[in-house]
């Protein structure tokens, strides 16, 4: 483990200005104190009306999944989550301008909040600190809405049109944004490397990713704390925690302190 995590870091110190390109999951922010979604603690797991609550259709059509919503939101973890070592490890890469993008499959704006600009966060699944209108599309912060309902309002309406606030993110059922995917799918062309981490590269397109920056010619290191779909298609891939993984590749920390696991790390450069 530890040659392979020296090449991995080599690679990154080696890297040409604007050439990696950083894909990330919800495994990045559980150590933020964000739960992932299916894992044993997953949001889903424990509670599957939240499940039901991210499907448009339910959520646009069910008044009082929309007030459950409120509520859940209202108490998210997210709003008092703090980043942690492996969005700094991150925000290092850009600081060093070998940062090309950074797409995220998260919510939360944690990366944002370690210090990223945000012309180079690519938030294919949206955003959480934002509200839209389905009906006629405005957009605004998250926190006005927050305090309508607070001040008593269970399923505030847009102020402009009267139609159904949600949160700025994508629902099952809801398409994706073609501009963003399309940022995604450009930065994966263009990467020396991409390096994916905590993420289980199981929802496309965004894990199509990986084999399109592979088939380009790029480097692909996957960090996660279990197997993904795709490890096949890696060069690396870094098994253990990410909270030590990502600043031990940057050389923000010391090398962690890793074993080798029974599933011995891949690597073939
Ligand atoms: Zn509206």
């Amino acid at each position: 483990m530890d040659d392979v995590l020296a090449t991995v870091r080599d690679w990154v110190a080696g890297a040409r200005r604007r050439s990696i390109v950083v894909l990330t999951g919800a495994g990045i922010s559980t150590d933020s104190g964000i739960p992932d979604f299916r894992g044993p603690d997953g949001v889903w797991t424990r509670d599957p009306a939240a499940e039901r609550a991210s499907t448009l259709d339910a959520y646009l059509g069910d008044p009082d999944l929309r007030r459950l919503a409120w509520q859940r939101r209202l108490v998210h973890p997210a709003w008092t989550a703090a980043p942690n070592a492996a969005h700094l490890a991150l925000v290092e890469l850009e600081r060093r301008d070998v940062l090309h993008t950074l797409v995220t499959q998260n919510i939360d704006g944690l990366h944002q909040a370690a210090g990223h600009d945000p012309d180079r966060v690519v938030e294919v699944h949206g955003t959480m600190r934002r509200v839209t209108c389905w009906s006629c599309g405005a957009t605004a912060p998250m926190a006005g809405a927050l305090d309508r309902v607070r001040a008593g309002e269970a399923d505030p309406a847009c102020r402009d049109c009267g139609g159904i606030l949600k949160s700025d993110t994508i629902l099952f059922g809801q398409p994706l944004v073609a501009a963003t995917v399309h940022r995604a799918d450009a930065a994966a062309r263009a990467c020396d490397l991409l390096l994916a981490a905590g993420t289980s590269l199981a929802v496309y397109p965004v894990a199509g990713m990986v084999p399109v920056a592979r088939r380009s010619g790029a480097r692909v290191v996957i960090v996660n704390g279990a197997p993904t779909d795709l490890d096949h298609h890696a060069d690396v891939v870094l098994r253990g925690p990410i909270g030590e993984l990502l600043p031990a590749i940057v050389g923000t920390t010391a090398a962690p302190l890793i074993t080798a696991s029974e599933d011995l790390p891949s690597i073939d450069c």
